[in-house]
């Protein structure tokens, strides 16, 4: 069985960074990603709020900034999915793809995936006009008509990124304010394609086939009507990936309970980014907890390494 002193599951910025300070510090660590690096980095066109970019920096080539970092150090990296972690005195085993490998440390920075709306025809028409991803399907929408829903910064975001492409688009959010930053705000405000529709909320995604409409109550007035639109673009929040983690690790409804230094109730597993339960999901911090789960990690090795 391969062995490890340190197992970095997820290559988002906490994984990477997470990665950057073990391999820094002489730790055999090993990086395992089930697609490419970056995360939802790699979804974002634009991050205009990591420091060190004054102009704004688009995702993808954030992510890759930050693999080129790590490749300067020489480590392992494996692309399959973790499907099993077995918790263990010196060692926990982990079952990645086929191969089952050991490691005495490890850092989860699985992140987190989109929220579902959970209403009728959402799952029918998912990709065919429904989406949650602008980057990825904004062009198929040019000069359509497309709904976007939330309140949240990536609903703000996406809806400015979209109204660049489609003819008209309308922000369906359930309350009067929005969760979003106050900039943000004032931008989509401002946007003559975007109409904001507040107090909004979706009851159906309809369509033969691909979208044609998205049925909403007024929760003020109970009226439901139809937007005609040619597609849903959803940012209602995102969920912790955390399936394969053990048992034992304390959760609650929003991810993984760490302590400041990102210990999990597991002694020598960790937790860092968007995975762990926490509010403020940013990559500025999601890199500062990859630092903080490896400098841990670090001086977890260093005790058991002297015991
Ligand atoms: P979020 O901040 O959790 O916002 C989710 C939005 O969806 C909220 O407005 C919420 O409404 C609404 N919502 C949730 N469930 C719904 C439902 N069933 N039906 C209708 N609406 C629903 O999620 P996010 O915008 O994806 O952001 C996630 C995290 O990433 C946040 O911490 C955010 O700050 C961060 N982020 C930051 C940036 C940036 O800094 N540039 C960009 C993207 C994301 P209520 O407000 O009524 O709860």
């Amino acid at each position: 069985m391969k062995s490890y002193d340190a197992m970095v599951i997820g290559g988002g910025p906490a994984g990477l960074t997470a990665m950057l300070y073990l391999l820094r510090a002489g730790v055999d660590a090993l990086l395992v990603e089930k697609l490419s690096p970056g995360g939802q980095v790699l979804m974002t066109e634009e991050i205009e709020n990591y420091p060190g970019f004054p102009k704004g920096i688009k995702g993808f080539e954030l992510a890759d900034l930050f693999a080129a970092q790590i490749d300067r150090y020489p480590h392992d990296r494996i692309m399959d999915e973790v499907s099993e972690i077995r918790p263990g005195q010196g060692a926990h085993v982990v079952r990645v793809g086929p191969e089952t490998i050991e490691a005495k440390t490890v850092i989860l920075c699985s992140g987190a995936r989109y929220r579902k709306l959970d209403i009728p025809g959402e799952r029918e028409l998912a990709g065919r006009g429904v989406s949650y991803c602008a980057l990825c399907d904004g062009n198929f929408f040019r000069d359509k008509v497309v709904a976007v829903i939330g309140g949240g910064n990536s609903a703000l975001e996406e809806s400015l990124y979209l109204a660049r492409l489609v003819r008209r688009l309308h922000l369906v959010h359930r309350r009067d304010e929005f969760r979003g930053e106050r900039y943000l705000q004032d931008k989509c405000f401002a946007n003559p394609k975007i109409e904001v529709l507040r107090s909004s909320v979706p009851r159906e995604i309809v369509g033969q086939g691909e979208v044609s409409g998205l049925v909403i109550e007024d929760l003020k007035s109970g009226e439901r009507r139809t937007l005609e639109v040619d597609g849903c673009f959803i940012f209602v929040g995102f969920e912790p990936i955390l399936e394969f983690a053990p048992p034992e690790i304390k959760r609650d409804a929003v991810g993984i309970i760490t302590d400041s230094e990102m210990n999990t109730s597991v002694p020598g597993i960790f937790a860092a980014g968007d995975v762990r339960s926490k509010n403020c999901r940013q990559v500025v911090t999601a890199v500062g907890d990859g630092a903080t789960a490896a400098s841990s990690a670090f001086a977890y090795l260093e005790k058991l390494n002297v015991s």
